[in-house]
């Protein structure tokens, strides 16, 4: 994954795809379920997560109770180390994040935890949440940091726009691929 390629081309799309997902919010295409369906798929067929990892470069997850016990564990630390060792509580949401990206137990552009690692990260990038038009902020920040999500949303909005009668500008300079 080329990610110089894939910033540049994400901050170029951002407004485009920002506004499709906003005007989701008030207007759902019929088959819209199918048409995420169909796009994730062709996403998958396009993206390989070992060749990227950009998720565990620029964002944190959030570690649960559960994924805080089971991977001090694996560490041979407790749990109150664990956190004191990497972790910090977000004010706002009382979360458990990261305090550093890239995150600490990426080596290699691998996970060295992944058989333990968070829920949040064997879920990301939730390309599964549904309904999938309540989810707009979601993958508005994820898309930016994700290829896959930026690979769906551009899929999802390109079908949109050609089958349903949809509040779009004319199309200038939009580029295809990542
Ligand atoms: S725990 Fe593993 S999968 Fe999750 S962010 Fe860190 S390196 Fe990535
Ligand atoms: S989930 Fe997205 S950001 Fe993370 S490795 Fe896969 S393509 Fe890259």
């Amino acid at each position: 994954m080329n990610l110089e390629k894939f910033n540049e081309v994400a901050a170029r799309k951002q407004k485009k795809l920002s506004t499709f997902l906003t005007q989701l919010e008030t207007l759902v295409p019929p088959q819209l379920s199918g048409i995420v369906k169909a796009a994730d798929e062709a996403t998958w067929k396009q993206t390989d997560c070992t060749t990227c990892a950009n998720c565990c470069k620029t964002m944190t997850p959030t570690f649960s109770e559960e994924d805080v016990t089971r991977i001090a564990a694996h560490l041979n630390m407790t749990p109150a180390a664990f956190r004191k060792k990497w972790l910090y509580k977000e004010k706002r949401t009382g979360d458990w994040m990261n305090r550093s990206q890239p995150c600490q137990f990426l080596e290699n552009d691998k996970c060295s935890i992944y058989e333990v690692r968070p829920l949040d990260c064997a879920e990301f990038p939730h390309h599964k949440l549904r309904p999938w038009d309540l989810y707009g902020d979601t993958y508005m920040a994820n898309m930016m940091h994700c290829p896959a999500t930026l690979r769906l949303v551009d899929k999802v909005r390109r079908y949109v726009v050609a089958h349903y009668e949809w509040p779009e500008e004319t199309e200038t300079n939009d580029p295809k691929t990542l």
